[in-house]
């Protein structure tokens, strides 16, 4: 088995990516590491096992990679929350603001049941505009929130302020 500590190791810190100044973490190496990242996707799921999820909704693009193999894990299906002009109509969608300007995620307008139970993934925990939005569209969907996973939660960014109390939010590890 291995411990969070090897995890922390397959996370690459790249410096003024992609602007001066911030720290990239590139879960790359994590990904092709088969070890690596089967133990990733255990640790994911764990906490969420036996609270009959039934979709998981990843985030463009990461939260893809993240959120099929956790949704096989869980035995749940796999709902893509995609950036604009990359469904066919008909979507709902929902827009949130960026440090500069503004960007959107879309779904399918059926792409959830009426309380069906959707657990929220994302590779990354920034500010947390994202899964804030994510959020907003599970609501739209008529999802039921169980709550939120990342593999990666940027402290400093306080994305777990912005995200509030109302519904748990987990990481696996924490920069
Ligand atoms: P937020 O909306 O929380 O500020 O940013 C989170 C989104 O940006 C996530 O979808 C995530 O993939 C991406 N992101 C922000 N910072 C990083 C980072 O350092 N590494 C990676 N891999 N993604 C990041």
């Amino acid at each position: 088995v291995l411990r969070l500590a090897a995890l922390r190791e397959g996370i690459r810190a790249v410096p003024d990516f992609p602007v001066p100044g911030v720290v990239f973490r590139d879960l790359t190496p994590l990904l092709a590491d088969r070890a690596a990242f089967a133990a990733c996707i255990e640790a994911l799921a764990s906490p969420w096992r036996g609270q009959d999820v039934q979709a998981v909704c990843g985030i463009e693009s990461r939260g893809f990679i993240f959120g099929a193999a956790l949704a096989r894990e869980l035995d749940a299906g796999f709902v893509p929350l995609r950036k604009p002009g990359k469904l066919p109509p008909p979507v709902v969608e929902v827009d949130y603001a960026l440090e500069y300007g503004t960007d959107r995620l879309q779904a399918r307008n059926d792409a959830l049941r009426p309380g069906q139970r959707t657990l929220l993934i994302d590779d990354v925990l920034a500010t947390g505009g994202t899964l804030c939005a994510a959020r907003a569209l599970v609501a739209r969907l008529g999802g039921a929130l169980l709550g939120a996973q990342v593999v990666v939660e940027l402290d400093a960014l306080r994305g777990r302020m912005r995200w509030g109390e109302g519904a748990p939010l987990r990481a696996l590890l924490h920069f």
